[in-house]
Formats: C-alpha cells, structure tokens, sequence
C-alpha cells in the first residue's frame, strides 16, 4: 500500500486526515517569526493568528496584554529593578516549565500582606503585572495579595543570575549582586530588608534590627556586605526542629550600626521605591535611645 496523504502544493502541502484533505498554508509565526504551516480556513477566515507553539501565542498575548510587563528588562540596571530583585529574593517566588511540573507559564510572583498592598501597586506601576487578593487562612481571614508577572525572558533572566524555582535553602545570587553598582546594592538590600527583615522595639525599649534567611551562601553575602560598609553585625544560626532544617539571622550590633543602616536605606525616599509601614518603624528605631 502506497497512497500518497501529504502532497506539496502552491502555497504549502495539503494533508489527507481520514477522508478528507486539509490544506495547509506557509506563513510566518507571528511572535517568532520562524516558518510554520497553519490551517488555510483559519488563515482565510482570519481566525487564528499564526503561532509556532503555545509558548510564542502566550507570549504575543502577553505583549499586546501587557506591555510594561513585556518590556521589564529595559529596567535592568535601575535602582527600582535591584529594588524588585531583593523583594523576589525573599517574599517572591519563579514558576516555569520544568521536570515533574505541570506549569507551562514562566512567571514570577511576589505576595505580601494585604496591608502593603500600595507597594505592589507602585510595582505595577512601574514594571506592569498585575495584583490579585488572595486569602492564606479562612479562618483569620488574613489578607494576602500577589503581584504576578508573566515574561519568558524576564524569568530567563532571573535564572541566569541564580533564581531557581524553589530557591529557599540554595538561593545564591552572590556573582550578580559582586557585579552591580554600590547605590543598586543598597536598593537590593532594601528590598531583602522589605520582605525578610524585622524591625523591633521591645518594652525596656531595646530595638533589633535582623535579616532571616534560610539560605546560608544569601545570608553570607548580606552579612559580609554590610560587614565591609563598617557596620557592626552578627550572624548566627537556628534551628527549625520541626521541619528539620536551619535558617540564619543577621542583626545589626550596635545603635551606631542600626542607625547608618537605617540611614543608607532610606538615603533617597524621594526616588525610590520601599514598604512605608516598615519606613516609619525605622525611623521610630532612630528615636530611641537603646
Ligand atoms: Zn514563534
């Protein structure tokens, strides 16, 4: 048996699918660019545009959808970039296609509590995405949003620096962060300091200023930064018998230290971009004695 079904013709080749004949067409994808071949009625009847896969149709989509979002790189080297990478490095997570994983989106999310909602509203703003509320606990109802963002080379981008899906113990974007300027390093570390550091005041009005991180190389790398800058800090060790794992805490040492900490970070309010409700706490620190 030799019955020919796939018969090159004028325009492209035309396919027998059971009975029938299908014709189909060369053009172009429309995100791409690469040659493909797509059904001529759909074509015709201008239905679909031309893809090559999923991967180039969600982006297209994305791209017209949103644009700020799309074009997020142009931001790279800017203080509100480094900004956003320190609060992905702690409060944000990526998602992509990957082994033993049903995700065919490669986005990036950040969730914060509802009360900071502004800040990812100031991150739309600027870097596109959107917000969606969410609520972790029904029972207290706590409020939670997420910004998410959803660009292929962006995530890309991410994971060439050292982002990893589930980066918890083994987040290490040391290189990256060595290789950026010093004013970006502040506006990286305000962002680490908006999603994982603390700042408290205790009842004989002792303050504590601390970073946690469960990655030790990304604890290191904030410890011996500000360690270089002349700041007074201390690194130490936990231990989460629970979930059998460790996390570390850097605390600034003395009152000198907190305070030019507190300085740096705050060192250009006007421009940049920071959680208000931590910023006042900071400035509560600096009025303290102890
Ligand atoms: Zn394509």
């Amino acid at each position: 048996m030799n019955i020919e079904t796939h018969i090159k013709t004028k325009d492209g080749y035309k396919e027998k699918i059971g009975k029938h004949w299908y014709y189909f067409v060369e053009t172009k994808c429309e995100n791409c660019g690469i040659t493909v071949f797509k059904s001529k009625k759909g074509l015709v009847t201008n239905k679909y545009k031309p893809f090559c896969g999923m991967i180039c149709k969600c982006e297209y989509e994305q791209k017209i959808r949103d644009p700020k979002g799309f074009a997020i790189l142009e931001h790279k080297d800017t203080s509100n970039f480094s900004y956003l990478l320190g609060l992905i490095a702690t409060d944000g997570h990526i998602d992509y296609p990957r082994e033993n994983s049903s995700s065919t989106n490669s986005a990036c999310i950040i969730e914060l509590n509802g009360h900071d909602k502004d800040l990812l509203i100031r991150l739309t703003d600027i870097f596109g995405g959107c917000i969606y509320d969410t609520f972790t606990d029904r029972k207290d109802k706590t409020s939670m949003c997420k910004w998410y963002l959803n660009n292929r080379n962006f995530i890309t981008y991410l994971r060439d620096i050292g982002f990893i899906h589930n980066k918890t113990h083994t987040l290490d974007l040391t290189e990256w962060f060595n290789g950026i300027t010093e004013m970006n390093k502040w506006h990286f570390i305000r962002g680490v300091w908006d999603g994982d550091g603390t700042i408290t005041i205790d009842k004989n009005r002792k303050c504590r200023v601390s970073f946690i991180s469960a990655s030790e190389t990304f604890a290191d790398m904030i410890y011996n930064f500000l360690v270089s800058r002349g700041l007074r800090a201390c690194k130490c060790i936990r231990k989460n018998i629970k979930y059998n794992s460790s996390y570390y805490i850097i605390s600034l040492s003395r009152k000198k230290s907190r305070i030019s900490f507190i300085d740096k970070l705050y060192e250009d309010t006007q421009n940049s971009i920071y959680l208000i409700r931590k910023y006042n706490k900071a400035l509560d620190v600096k009025m303290q004695r102890g």
